[in-house]
C-alpha cells in the first residue's frame, strides 16, 4: 500500500463522527490498488462545528472527493455548488465530488438500495412498496425508488419527530414523481400495514428496529402479513439477519439484508469519483468475507 503512494497521489476521504468503524477505507483503497488508480482514502472524524473547515481543507488539498456520514449529511448541503436531483429532494449528501473547486453533492444511499435489489434480481420499476421509516435511510430509499419508477409507496412511521418528515417526503415525491402514489400512515395501525403489504411487491424496514439494542424486535408484529410474493428487505446490516428477515424467511418470503446497500452506495460513489466500476467481487470478499 505505502509503495504506491507518491507525490502525486490524489486524496479522497470520509467525514463524519464516529468513523473509526467504517469499512469505506478498506473498500476504496483495495479498489484503487486493484484498478491501478493513483488515489488514497482516509477517514476523518469531523463533527458538525468543523464541517466548514473540512470543506475548506478538501478544496485546499485538491481532494477528488469526500463521503459524508452522520451527523454531517445535511450540514454539508449548504457548501455545495450543485446538488444531484435526489440530494436536492432529500436535502442530504453522502458523496461530494470536487471538480477543480466546484463541489457537487450526491446521495447514493437510495441508489445503493435499488442496486442491491437489482443484484438480487428485483427491480423497483412499476412496483408497490411498503416502507417502515422516516429517517435518513428511509427518505433516501423512498425518494430513489420513486425516481426509479416505483408505482406506489406506502410509508409507515411511529408518531415521533420523524413523522412530520415522512409527510414532507410524500409531498416531495408527489411533486417530483407525479406518477408515483405516496401515502403516510401511523405504524401503530398494524391492520392498515397488513392491508398495504397485501398488494405490495416489496416491504422494507428502514428504521433502527432490528439493530442493537432493538435486535429482538421487528416492525411487523402480525406475521400473517407476510405473503409468498412479497420481497422483504432490511436496511439494517448489523445483525446480518434481523428478526424481520428471519420471520419473513420462515413465512416463505425472498429476503434481502442491508449489507449489500452499504456496498452498492459505495459502488455508485466510486463511479462518480473515478468514472470506473468498483471491482465488486473483491470488495464483497473484503466487506463480508
Ligand atoms: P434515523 O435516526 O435517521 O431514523 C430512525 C428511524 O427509526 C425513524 O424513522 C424513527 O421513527 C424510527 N424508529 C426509532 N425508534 C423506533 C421504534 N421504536 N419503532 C419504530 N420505528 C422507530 O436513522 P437512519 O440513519 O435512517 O438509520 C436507520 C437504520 O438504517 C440504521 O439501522 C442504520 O444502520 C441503517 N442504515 C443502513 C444503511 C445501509 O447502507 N445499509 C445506510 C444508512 C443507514
Amino acid at each position: 500500500m505505502e509503495k504506491r503512494i507518491t507525490g502525486s497521489t490524489g486524496l479522497l476521504g470520509l467525514i463524519g463522527s464516529p468513523v473509526s468503524h467504517s469499512g469505506s477505507p478498506a473498500m476504496y483503497n483495495y479498489s484503487f490498488q486493484k484498478l491501478g488508480l493513483d488515489y488514497a482514502y482516509l477517514a476523518f472524524d469531523v463533527d458538525i462545528p468543523h464541517v466548514a473547515d473540512a470543506i475548506t481543507a478538501m478544496k485546499t488539498f485538491h481532494m477528488r472527493g469526500c463521503n459524508v456520514t452522520m451527523p454531517c449529511k445535511t450540514e454539508v448541503v449548504k457548501y455545495m455548488d450543485e446538488l444531484s436531483p435526489a440530494a436536492r429532494i432529500i436535502g442530504a449528501v453522502n458523496t461530494i465530488v470536487n471538480d477543480n473547486g466546484r463541489l457537487t453533492g450526491h446521495i447514493t444511499d437510495g441508489t445503493g438500495f435499488v442496486d442491491n435489489l437489482k443484484d438480487h434480481g428485483v427491480d423497483v420499476k412499476g412496483k408497490k412498496l411498503t416502507i417502515a421509516g422516516g429517517g435518513g435511510a428511509a427518505t433516501a430509499v423512498q425518494v430513489q425508488c420513486a425516481l426509479d419508477g416505483a408505482r406506489e409507496i406506502s410509508i409507515f412511521n411511529i408518531k415521533d419527530a420523524f413523522f412530520e418528515r415522512t409527510i414532507e417526503t410524500a409531498k416531495k415525491i408527489k411533486k417530483a414523481c407525479p406518477d408515483c402514489v405516496a401515502n403516510v400512515y401511523d405504524i401503530a395501525d398494524q391492520a392498515k400495514m397488513k392491508e398495504e403489504m397485501a398488494d405490495s411487491d416489496i416491504f422494507v424496514n428502514a428504521t433502527v428496529v432490528g439493530m442493537k439494542p432493538m435486535d429482538g424486535e421487528s416492525v411487523v408484529k402480525d406475521l400473517t402479513a407476510f405473503h409468498k410474493d412479497l420481497v422483504v428487505c432490511d436496511v439494517v446490516y448489523n445483525p446480518k439477519e434481523t428478526k424481520l428477515l428471519r420471520e419473513a424467511k420462515e413465512a416463505g418470503c425472498k429476503c434481502i439484508g442491508g449489507e449489500g446497500m452499504l456496498l452498492w452506495q459505495g459502488v455508485a460513489a466510486f463511479k462518480l469519483y473515478t468514472g470506473a466500476d468498483m471491482p465488486v467481487d473483491g470488495v464483497k470478499e473484503i466487506l463480508f468475507g
